[in-house]
């Protein structure tokens, strides 16, 4: 199958979801183009591709500059999904539109600092962590509300909501039943913060029943990756 093709597919899957859900609510498909090279992302514009997700500043960057120096950057969101070095906060707002990788205080106050003067907010969602393995990323659910204020208190930041990071090895209806359930506590405060990152290749269909709204799909769209 080609790109498109593989484009395609993903998306009719997504639609039949929604229509079977009875949703009709924005979804936001946003392309994981990490490990591919630059002209992948260029191909997927070409096909209409406006959301592309990188997790590696040092990868992210010269991608999201390219496209802009080719006057492609019309409509285009740049997402930042992986761990985030608290030293790459300044860096990654410079281009990213998202990021859905906030999980630690630390990096909070990074970012803070970083986007101070900058004239659009950045969006963020806070990465929470649903298992009992501190090692994992993610603040713990406890941790969310009172993260949640700071954020709401920042003139530079908005919150989007809460995302997660499958694969806990547990069926993912577990996980994004957890995930559902905190975005609910989340919105009794925060109303606008009702949005859910969740759902990968593998599962976003899944992610879809509980309410995501932001899917990050990468190889079942752009194929195996390099590494
Ligand atoms: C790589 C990555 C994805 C996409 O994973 P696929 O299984 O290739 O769809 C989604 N989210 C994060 C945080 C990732 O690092």
């Amino acid at each position: 199958m080609s790109l498109g093709e593989r484009l395609a597919e993903v998306d009719a899957r997504i639609a039949d979801r929604l229509r079977s859900l009875g949703r009709t609510d924005p979804v936001t498909r946003i392309v994981i183009t990490k490990n591919h090279p630059y002209e992948l992302v260029r191909d997927l514009y070409a096909l209409g591709v406006r959301d592309f997700g990188e997790n590696r500043d040092q990868e992210a960057k010269p991608k999201a500059q390219q496209l802009a120096a080719e006057g492609l950057s019309q409509d285009v969101q740049w997402h930042f999904v992986g761990q985030l070095q608290s030293n790459k906060a300044k860096s990654v707002i410079s281009y990213a539109n998202v990021i859905h990788s906030l999980d630690r205080e630390s990096l909070l106050d990074a970012l803070i600092k970083a986007t101070v003067d900058s004239p659009a907010r950045t969006k963020v969602f806070v990465q929470v962590n649903l298992t009992d393995d501190l090692e994992r990323g993610g603040v713990n659910p406890d941790e969310l509300l009172s993260m949640a204020d700071r954020i709401a208190a920042t003139e530079s930041l908005q919150l989007l909501g809460v995302m997660a990071v499958g694969g806990l090895g547990i069926d993912p209806r577990i996980e994004f039943e957890r995930v559902a359930r905190l975005r609910e506590r989340l919105v009794r405060q925060h109303p606008d913060a009702n949005f859910i990152s969740a759902g990968m290749s593998g599962d976003f269909e899944v992610a879809l029943e509980y309410g995501a709204t932001h899917l990050r799909i990468g190889t079942a769209i752009t194929g195996n990756r390099n590494h």
